[in-house]
């Protein structure tokens, strides 16, 4: 029966090999190259690289070698289907595709909260065998916020498969599937981290067949009991209570003061550059400046074309009156551009994407 997959799955993740970690770098200047294009390259800033190699000035010159950082490995586990139940369809091909939950919100609660603890405590087993592991998250509390969920599948944008076929692309489901492998790396790092809202059907998923998407499922939840509660739809995710990942962080991260939040969405902003974009916003009239630091060090690592925006501090419900010391929303695709929303579609491109985040958080932890 498919709810036995799950376990199975995990037991022939534990028998992989585990590639080592946290190995340092270097590189040797080639003529022509310059510290912009091998931070770059290697996913980390030009004033990360000057650090590490006590450079006074941005001069290199051919022959020399150069510390690049720590590169992450790729994170080997394989992509699983992971599901409780299948959808019913594997395409999106109408807009207003969406399937419900045949339970309440309190039944999928229970059930969600049992597929991420049992991935959790897999997870920390596998982690623990890793031979020279660094924690450089300890201490660290993190959340993850998926952008939507529930009643809110948040942008919906058409798009063709490889047979030409039309296709819709759902914001919810990628950006679940992207912030579970962040939580993933986050955890394999040291840090301890939780997620706003979470799936009682799925952890992370490949797209096989390639021509499948994600549909539209409606059937997360809150990560809070009380919130979950109720027995009507009603209590799900949905737009107009954003308010609610805020309690749920705040309570998560009960007054200590090494906490991160990042909220993940994917949305349609037609009136913006291709590429990922940071948001950070004023805390009250003020700059919030370790805010502004980790949007800067999440920039950097999703070279992203664009500054960080600064919004107001009113602008996003997520954002104020979250107590993490430093809190972002990332925008980790514009999928108003078809190169953005197909990218979203494929496992490899989201392994990359979670990758980058990562990347931000350690660089603004490690600075
Ligand atoms: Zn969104």
């Amino acid at each position: 029966m498919s709810r036995y997959r799950i376990p199975i799955l995990v037991w022939c993740i534990l028998l992989l090999n585990v590639p080592a970690l946290g190995l340092s770098a270097t590189y040797e200047v080639q003529r022509g190259d310059s510290l912009w294009e091998i931070a770059r390259r290697f996913r980390t800033s030009v004033a990360r690289i000057k650090k590490i190699n006590g450079l006074k000035s941005p001069r290199i010159y051919p022959g020399q070698q150069l510390q690049v950082g720590e590169k992450i490995r790729e994170f080997l586990l394989p992509n699983g289907p992971y599901y409780h139940t299948r959808p019913a369809r594997d395409l999106q091909d109408t807009r207003d595709y969406a399937e419900g939950s045949s339970g309440t919100p309190a039944r999928d609660f229970a059930r969600a909260r049992g597929l991420l603890a049992s991935h959790r405590s897999e997870l920390e087993v596998r982690f623990a065998r890793i031979k020279g592991r660094k924690k450089p998250l300890r201490g660290w509390r993190i959340v993850i916020d998926p952008g939507h969920g529930g009643r809110d599948p948040g942008a919906i944008v058409s798009n063709r498969d490889g047979r030409d076929r039309g296709v819709h692309v759902v914001e919810d489901e990628y950006v679940y599937d992207i912030a579970l492998r962040v939580f993933e790396r986050l955890l394999l790092y040291g840090a301890s981290v939780d997620l706003t809202v979470i799936s009682p059907n799925h952890l992370r998923r490949d797209n096989t067949p390639a021509s499948s998407t994600f549909v539209n499922e409606q059937n997360e939840v809150y990560n809070d009991p009380a919130m979950s509660r109720s027995s009507k739809n009603g209590s799900r995710p949905g737009s107009d209570n954003i308010n609610r990942r805020v309690r749920i962080s705040n309570a998560f991260f009960g007054g200590r003061s090494k906490t991160l939040f990042v909220s993940l969405h994917a949305d349609n902003s037609p009136g913006r550059p291709k590429g990922p974009l940071v948001i950070y916003q004023k805390k009250g009239r003020r700059v919030d400046r370790a805010s502004k630091k980790l949007a800067e060090s999440l920039r950097r690592a999703l070279d992203s074309p664009t500054v960080p925006a600064q919004m107001g501090g009113r602008n996003l419900a997520v954002l104020r009156g979250n107590r993490a010391r430093a809190e972002v929303l990332v925008e980790i695709r514009n999928v108003a551009f078809v190169g953005d929303a197909w990218a979203l579609r494929f496992h490899e491109t989201r392994e990359e994407d979670a990758d980058r985040v990562v990347k931000g958080i350690l660089d603004y932890v490690g600075e």
